[in-house]
């Protein structure tokens, strides 16, 4: 049986002239909230696949993934470019183990992520399990421009439905803003800024921390998280970090 499974590009919404999210109407088998899916195209007769987050919900009709082009790479730069109706092959089930299923219990969970790393938790915010399991729920979105700051509206109804519960931190490295935390997650932890805006203590006795997105901000935020006593959590050792690297 074959891995991939032949989607139709239903909609490529262009939130910049290089972040797009694409919308794919494709029957796969399934997958859980953190997963991913591949997406390929054939180059030059040759099937080009990458990973991509879901970033829609298990129960959720049509497939979306969120991607931005990266200068010189084969698939990202022509996903951008189909248009709807176009053909895109798409992994036959979800993979990988950025889900809630292997994050034990904490009172706050904390989702952080760059860019487009958004995207899982989207998809994990969209099911009931985190609003059931967690006391409060910060998710923090790192970008360099404030165009980058995406999903608003779905970010604001995750604000309508637990306006107790959750709060979105944007953090903008490369302009000035009056609504973000200006600068990288890592420093904004060691200076303790992250835990003054959510109002909430950074501590493992009480924070899962999962981080997704780009791989130096995976580790230094894991290290300075490790040196206030986190552990890495893994399939084999319970603890209190869970990352995902993206390259
Ligand atoms: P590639 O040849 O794959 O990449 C070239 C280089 O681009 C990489 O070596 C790296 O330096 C850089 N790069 C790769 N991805 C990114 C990125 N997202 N942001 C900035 N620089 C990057 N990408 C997404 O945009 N959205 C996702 O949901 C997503 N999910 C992923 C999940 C997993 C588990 C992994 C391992 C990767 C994921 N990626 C995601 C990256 C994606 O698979 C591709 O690498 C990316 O789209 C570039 O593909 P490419 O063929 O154009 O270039």
């Amino acid at each position: 049986m074959s891995r991939w499974i032949e989607g139709r590009v239903v909609n490529n919404q262009h939130w910049t002239d290089q972040l797009y999210s694409l919308q794919v109407d494709a029957e796969i088998e399934g997958f859980t909230a953190g997963q991913f899916g591949r997406l390929g195209l054939d180059i030059d007769e040759q099937r080009v696949g990458r990973p991509y987050s879901f970033v829609n919900a298990p129960h959720e009709q049509l497939l979306e993934f969120y991607s931005i082009i990266v200068p010189d790479g084969p698939l990202s730069s022509r996903l951008y470019r189909l248009k709807p109706g176009d053909k895109v092959w798409v992994s036959r089930k979800g993979a990988g183990f950025f889900t809630l299923s292997l994050v034990p219990e904490a009172e706050y969970l904390w989702m952080l992520s760059t860019g487009t790393a958004l995207g899982p938790y989207l998809s994990i915010l969209k099911t009931p399990e985190p609003w059931n399991r967690f006391e409060k729920i910060v998710l923090v979105h790192a970008v360099r421009k404030v165009d980058e700051l995406t999903y608003r509206a779905t970010i604001q109804s995750f604000e309508e439905k637990g306006p107790e519960q959750f709060t979105y931190i944007p953090f903008v490295s490369r302009e000035d803003t009056d609504f973000a935390i200006k600068g990288r997650v890592p420093a904004a932890i060691e200076d303790g800024r992250l835990e003054e805006r959510a109002n909430l203590p950074l501590h493992p006795d009480v924070a899962h921390v999962m981080i997704c997105g780009n791989p130096e901000m995976v580790k230094d935020t894991s290290e300075v998280l490790k040196a206030r006593g986190f552990t890495k959590n893994s399939r084999k050792e319970s603890g209190h970090i869970t990352t995902e690297n993206y390259w």
